[in-house]
Order: structure tokens, then C-alpha cells, then sequence
């Protein structure tokens, strides 16, 4: 009997799993190029992630992305890992390869860099200063992604200091840290402003900084998507700044995972927008 191709099956592993946009997104371009494959959403205990991982590939898959809580225990449990993903301290993008082994990647901060190049084209990194609201995991890897793109400065202010220092620590003196209660002060000559804190998000606080000294021209983005506009947003735009929202991060952080699953390299635009947004 002639032996029928595998379909190559990936998915998202978190946990909670309900609330990620991923199988929207790689079900829609799945669809888009016709590939016979599958993308499922997976909720796995923090207890069952070394045995998950141990028995995914097994069964036929070829890779997953992965979620909060795992980022850090995943890239723990890989063979492989890339400079980004160790310097970030955290895999969202596993590989499964065919000698067994676990590849991990860190796709979050070129996610955040093609979101600028795609919706603020006319920034580029040398401009000037950013200045950046948090210092948890996704503030790392944007961090990393603006540091390799040529950034002068980032400027970061977060409500425990100490998580922001250890940033400075890490990544050296282009990382200036200011303190949460004077974060306004950081806007002054700053060419991009970022919130990578999960103040906005849907059912949390609002980002209530003063935004008084935030440069015309100078681009903002959040890079909280539900709300897709948030109150970050909507205020940078009426003092005149040029917004880019989180969405786009989310689609090209998943790019790289796709292409490497399915073999075709994926694009992210208008289309794509819509079916993870649902319309
Ligand atoms: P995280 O590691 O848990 O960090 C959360 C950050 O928010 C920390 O800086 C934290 O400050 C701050 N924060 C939380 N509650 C706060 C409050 N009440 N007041 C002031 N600061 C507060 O989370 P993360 O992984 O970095 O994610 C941050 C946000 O980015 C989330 O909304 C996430 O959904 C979003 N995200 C989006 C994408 C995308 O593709 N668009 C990708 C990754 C993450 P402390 O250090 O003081 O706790």
C-alpha cells in the first residue's frame, strides 16, 4: 500500500488558550494558500508541558507557538535556541526537527518591527529616542528588536523600577530608566512611544500617564490589541501623533512559525486583518 503524505499539523500551547488569535490567524492562511494542513488551539497545565512537547511531535506535528505561561519554561525545554530568544529569555515559536530535537525562536520583536515598517514607513530606528511604558517579557523583546535596528536610546519607565533596571542591566546604555511617576518626561524629542504594559486591555486600568510632552509626528503604538484603539491610542492621536496599533504585531510575529511549518512565507494586509478580526 502506497503511504498517503503526513498533513502537518501546528497549534498554540498556552493556559488559559480560549483568548488567543492564532488559530484565526493560521486558519486563514492556511485557507489563503491551499495548504492541507492544521493549526489547533492547545491547553496545557504548566505540569504537562515537558510531556506535551515530548509527545507533539509524535503525532504528527511540526511545530507550535507558544503562550502565556510557557515562553520561559519552553525555551528551557529546547534543544536549539536562537540569539534572540536567549537574549529575550523567552520562545514563542517551537520547531520540531526531524532528529527529535526542539528549535526555539522569539518572533515578538521582529512581529513589533515589520507592525512599524508596514504602518509607519517613514520611521526608522536612528531617528531618535524611544520611549517605552513596562519592562515584562514583551517589553524585553521589543527592547532587543529596537536595540539591533540602530536605536540612539530607549527610554523606560515602569511601576516596579527595579524590573526596568534589570532591563539596563542587560542591554547597556542606550536603556535609560526613568521613574513611573515622571514617565511624561520621557515623551520630550522621543521619536516612537510604545506601551508594552497591559494597561488598556480589555477589562484592566486604563494607561493613565500625561501625554502633554509627546512630540507632533512622533509615532505611537500599544501594543495591547482588544482594545484594537486604546486609550493610549486615541489620545496620541488627537496631539498629533501617528499610530500604529498592536494587530499587526500579533500577525507578523506568526509569520516566521508559518512559513517554517508550512513552507509558504505568508502575507500579512488587509485580508489578513480582517479574518483574525473576525469581519
Ligand atoms: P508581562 O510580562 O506580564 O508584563 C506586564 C507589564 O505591564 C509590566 O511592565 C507590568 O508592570 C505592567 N503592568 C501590569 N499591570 C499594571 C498596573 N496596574 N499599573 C502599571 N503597570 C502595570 O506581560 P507581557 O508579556 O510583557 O505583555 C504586555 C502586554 O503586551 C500585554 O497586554 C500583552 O497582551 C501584550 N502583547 C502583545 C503582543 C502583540 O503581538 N501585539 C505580543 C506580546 C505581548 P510591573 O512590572 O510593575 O508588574
Amino acid at each position: 500500500m502506497t503511504e498517503l503524505p503526513r498533513i502537518p499539523l501546528a497549534g498554540v500551547i498556552g493556559h488559559p488558550i480560549a483568548h488567543s488569535r492564532s488559530p484565526q490567524l493560521h486558519g486563514h492562511w492556511l485557507a489563503r494558500y491551499g495548504i492541507k494542513g492544521h493549526y489547533v488551539p492547545m491547553d496545557v497545565a504548566p505540569d504537562d508541558l515537558p510531556q506535551a512537547l515530548a509527545m507533539l511531535p509524535k503525532l504528527g506535528f511540526v511545530g507550535v507557538n507558544v503562550t502565556i505561561p510557557h515562553k520561559e519554561a519552553a525555551l528551557k525545554l529546547a534543544h536549539v535556541v536562537t540569539d534572540r530568544a536567549a537574549l529575550i529569555g523567552a520562545a514563542n515559536t517551537l520547531i520540531f526537527l526531524k532528529d527529535g530535537k526542539i528549535y526555539a525562536d522569539n518572533t515578538d520583536g521582529v512581529g513589533f518591527m515589520s507592525n512599524l515598517h508596514q504602518l509607519a514607513p517613514k520611521w526608522q530606528a536612528p531617528d531618535g529616542p524611544a520611549a517605552l511604558f513596562g519592562a515584562g517579557g514583551a517589553a524585553r523583546a521589543v527592547i532587543a528588536a529596537l536595540i539591533e535596528a540602530g536605536i540612539p536610546e530607549i527610554r523606560i519607565a515602569n511601576r516596579t523600577r527595579l524590573r526596568a533596571e534589570a532591563l539596563q542591566a542587560d542591554f547597556g546604555a542606550r536603556v535609560v530608566v526613568y521613574d513611573w511617576l515622571r514617565a511624561g518626561d520621557m515623551l520630550q524629542g522621543a521619536a516612537l512611544v510604545i506601551n508594552a504594559t497591559s494597561l488598556g486591555m480589555t477589562g484592566k486600568s486604563d494607561l493613565r500617564l500625561p501625554l502633554d510632552q509627546l512630540e507632533v509626528g512622533a509615532v505611537a503604538t500599544d501594543l495591547v490589541y482588544t482594545p484594537l484603539m486604546t486609550p493610549f491610542l486615541i489620545e496620541a492621536q488627537s496631539r498629533g501623533a501617528h499610530i500604529v496599533d498592536g494587530l499587526g504585531m500579533l500577525l507578523h510575529q506568526g509569520a516566521p512559525g508559518f512559513e517554517r511549518w508550512f513552507g509558504q512565507r505568508p502575507q500579512v494586509d488587509d485580508a489578513t486583518r480582517s479574518a483574525v478580526l473576525g469581519q
